[in-house]
């Protein structure tokens, strides 16, 4: 088997793991949900995820039936042999997993409203690249549904407004999301100069950090703590039905603003946060560094 092949098999595991097995920090998360949680028919509905992630796992079956949006983030060592190929292997090994896992067909020509029918389209799977030193591959898989991806909000406020327009921005988007986007969830928040930089930050925070873990900078990580007690305040439970857990955890990222600007982007997870990771060597040898359950 050539290394080209060994690197798609690769993938098409971290896409299998990531679509069928729930990461172990966000089960227990759930976990913790649950034990917190007195309403009741919250409760009902956090057993019920609990036993669906148990089954999805024990049966190799998707933990939801929307399997997502394919999203791969690479860091590529400088010498790393197969550089130049990994879109193309990325979307190879997304059609090879739609088959294979399966996953739901959900790429849609917007212009035409054809289904492609293997997950593959037009930037699909979307592929962000970070050229790191040394000669491995690091790369997570994760899907994002579509429900939870609906109320994504994108806030341009007035620099004056401060962090006070971070506090609005994620309180509006997650009351707006409600029930429909299946809470609880986790947020990722990102502030920048710009739009497109704070939605790709706070979809960074939300996919590649570990429930639990806080920003480095502490008043980054204060912000979080405050930000996720506001959230839970909000009371809108476990899909919907009220409850002390909205959230089961919130991150932020940030990087310098323009002075005329002070864009908040608010990307939420539904508790089906699904993510894999693995290393993958130039002698095509590779392993998991994920945990799942
Ligand atoms: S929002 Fe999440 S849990 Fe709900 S249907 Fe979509 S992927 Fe599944």
């Amino acid at each position: 088997m050539g290394l080209e092949d060994r690197l798609r098999g690769f993938l098409v595991e971290l896409i299998r793991l990531a679509t069928t097995r729930l990461p172990r920090d966000v089960y227990e998360a759930l976990e913790r949900a649950l034990e917190a949680e007195d309403n009741p028919l919250a409760r009902m509905q956090l057993e019920a995820i609990l036993e669906n992630s148990r089954l999805a796992a024990r049966l190799g079956r998707p933990i939801c039936q929307d399997t997502g949006a394919p999203f791969f983030y690479l860091r590529v060592g400088d010498g790393f042999p197969l550089r130049s190929r990994l879109y193309d292997v990325a979307r190879e090994a997304v059609r090879e997993a739609t088959r294979t896992v399966p996953l739901r067909p959900n790429a849609v020509d917007p212009l035409r409203g054809r289904n492609s029918g293997d997950n593959t389209g037009r930037y699909t799977p979307w592929v962000e690249v970070e050229l790191v030193p040394g000669e491995s591959l690091e790369a997570v898989y994760a899907p994002k549904g579509g429900g939870s991806e609906a109320p994504t909000g994108l806030y341009m406020a007035l620099p004056l407004e401060g962090v006070g327009a971070v506090h609005r921005a994620v309180l509006e988007t997650v009351a707006g999301a409600g029930p429909r986007a299946c809470p609880p969830f986790v947020v990722g928040v990102g502030v920048a100069a710009t739009g497109d930089q704070a939605l790709a930050l706070a979809k960074r925070a939300l996919l590649l950090r570990r429930l639990g873990e806080r920003h480095p900078d502490p008043e980054a990580a204060e912000l979080e703590e405050k930000l996720l007690r506001e959230v839970n305040e909000l009371g809108l439970g476990a899909h919907g039905f009220g409850g002390r857990v909205t959230a089961l955890d919130l991150h932020l990222e940030y990087g310098h603003r323009h002075p005329a600007t002070y864009a908040v982007g608010v990307v939420l997870s539904c508790w089906a946060l699904r993510r894999a990771s693995g290393v993958f060597m130039p002698d095509g040898s590779w392993r998991i560094t994920s945990s799942h359950i």
